[in-house]
């Protein structure tokens, strides 16, 4: 017998989307359940989602850690500061990683407890009339119904059906936080965002690694100056990234220790073949809803696999929302924050809203890449005229001082309003400076507005301001 349990909003899946979802309704004083299947690695539940688990958090922890390592070797010298024998011990690093991944998982837990959402850990399925079946870990079964409920299921990691995962040999996102040493050879399949960022963690901590992309232009979705440049860098520090790479083997060669990939693709060069001792599968992830819908459920998938939604997030099936991974937009957890506090807002009744045209993408390599808006080709193509300014970090103080001249900050402005349309953004934390340009846009500012607010001396900032005056061939710092 299975025990009946009413709420006014339920919460499937407590990643980012999900669990702003529910804190949010919590606080406007909703009942909340909120129910997610994942274990930690420890086998206990672990809330958070893919971001905290094994996504966005662990990673910036090892892309830290590299970081360390890597100028320790290459950087610091240039300082007068000297270390001989530089060694990393990986499961030192891995374990800081796995103590900062329990403290925010943990940390959903307790604000749970503190808004009184309550937890079910267990698989979660929607049937008509909301009522949500939770098979728990324990195998017991649980049925919830509320008034609302919210998808929030977010997306796996697809899987390539010549390179199946076998979490050792073979790895997506996850196997690769967590390999044990530092492996000789890496191959990445896909030279997305995932693709970058681990792959320029293992290359700083020393494995040859060789990124295979089958797009003929890297970084299609950025700026094509930001992405020409940061594959300029990338090439400087060793990244192999070969473009336009087709690939229609990846064999296991070898047993145990010896375990090796013999990856077979073909380029512009022809057919080639690489024998790596880690394969890193990154080619995107798909909306997680296996097993999430139950047949009456009455919610529809669109042809992505995604769950459909109308632009309040609403399925179409009275009281069903879905947010975040799961359905269209970025697949960002700042995204789905966004989406889970709108919803929990739309159901109390407030004016809950997300403005997709201020969604700021970041990619955390070294140096980082950001933007925000539209780039200089999706200008193009709208015929919406333009004026860009921009702006060298190579020339900025700060910037110098640090170490860190790579880069620059480009601003897109109408050429009739002035009003901010983008901003691109390579160089030394980017991922901080970028949201001046969400702010600005988020305003309707203009580039005038940018270029007469004052801006501390010397920050790296000021390579902001400087691409402001810019735009209107007035930066101070460079002939314009
Ligand atoms: P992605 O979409 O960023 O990149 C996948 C890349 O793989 C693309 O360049 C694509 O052209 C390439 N590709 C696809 N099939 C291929 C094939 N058969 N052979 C070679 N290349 C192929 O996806 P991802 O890197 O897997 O990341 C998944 C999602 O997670 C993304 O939506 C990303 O935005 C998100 N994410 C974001 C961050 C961040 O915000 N910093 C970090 C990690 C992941």
């Amino acid at each position: 017998m299975s025990e009946q349990t009413q709420f006014d909003v339920i919460v499937i899946g407590a990643g980012p989307a999900g669990y702003h979802a529910a804190i949010r309704a919590a606080q406007l004083g909703r009942k909340v359940a909120c129910i997610d299947a994942a274990l930690g690695k420890d086998g206990k539940p672990a809330l958070g989602g893919t971001c905290l688990r094994v996504g966005c958090i662990p990673s910036k922890a090892l892309l830290d850690s590299s970081r360390q390592f890597h100028n320790l070797q290459h950087l610091f010298g240039e300082h007068g500061i000297t270390a001989n024998d530089a060694k990393i011990d990986v499961g030192t690093m891995i374990g800081r990683k796995d103590k900062i991944v329990k403290q925010f998982t943990g940390g959903i837990e307790m604000l749970f407890k503190a808004n009184k959402v309550k937890p079910y850990f267990g698989f979660a399925t929607l049937h008509a009339n909301r009522r949500v079946v939770v098979k728990q870990h324990d195998g017991s079964e649980v049925e919830l119904s509320a008034a609302n409920v919210i998808l929030a299921a977010g997306s796996d990691s697809i899987e390539l059906p010549f390179a199946k995962f076998d979490g050792e040999t073979i790895v997506d996102n996850v196997g690769a936080l967590d390999f044990t040493q530092v492996p000789k050879r890496l191959a990445v399949i896909g030279a997305g965002v995932i693709g970058l960022e681990l792959g320029s963690v293992w290359k700083r901590l020393g494995a040859e690694v060789t990124i295979l992309e089958a797009m003929p232009d890297f970084l299609a979705a950025a700026d094509a100056e930001v992405a020409r440049t940061a594959a300029r860098e990338f090439k400087k520090q060793g990244l192999d990234i070969r473009l336009g790479a087709k690939v229609s083997a990846a064999e296991i060669i070898g047993k145990d220790q010896e375990r090796q990939v013999r990856i077979s693709f073909q380029d512009k060069f022809g057919e080639q073949s690489i024998t790596v001792d880690k394969l890193l599968v990154a080619v995107g992830r798909r909306a997680a809803t296996r097993g999430l819908l139950a047949e009456d459920s009455g919610v529809k998938l669109n042809e992505r696999g995604q769950i459909e939604v109308d632009e309040h997030c609403h399925t179409g099936v009275d009281g069903v929302w879905a947010v975040g991974d799961c359905v269209r937009g970025p697949m960002l957890a700042h995204k789905g924050f966004e989406e889970g506090i709108a919803v929990a807002e739309l159901i109390a009744g407030l004016p809950g809203h997300v403005n997709f045209d201020t969604i700021p993408w970041v990619i955390y390599t070294e140096p980082e890449i950001a933007w925000v808006g539209k780039t200089e080709q999706q200008l193009k193509d709208a015929g919406v005229p333009y004026k860009a300014g921009s702006f060298p970090f190579a020339a900025n103080g700060r910037a110098v001082a640090m170490l860190e001249p790579a880069g620059f900050v480009k601003i897109l402005a109408h050429a009739e309003t002035d009003r901010v349309l983008g901003m691109h953004l390579v160089g030394a934390n980017v991922s901080e400076l970028v949201h001046e340009g969400v702010l600005t846009m988020e305003f309707s500012g203009s580039a005038d507005d940018l270029a007469r607010i004052c801006h501390a001396h010397p920050s790296l900032s000021e390579v902001i301001h400087d691409a402001a005056m810019a735009v209107d061939k007035r930066a101070i710092h460079k002939a314009n």
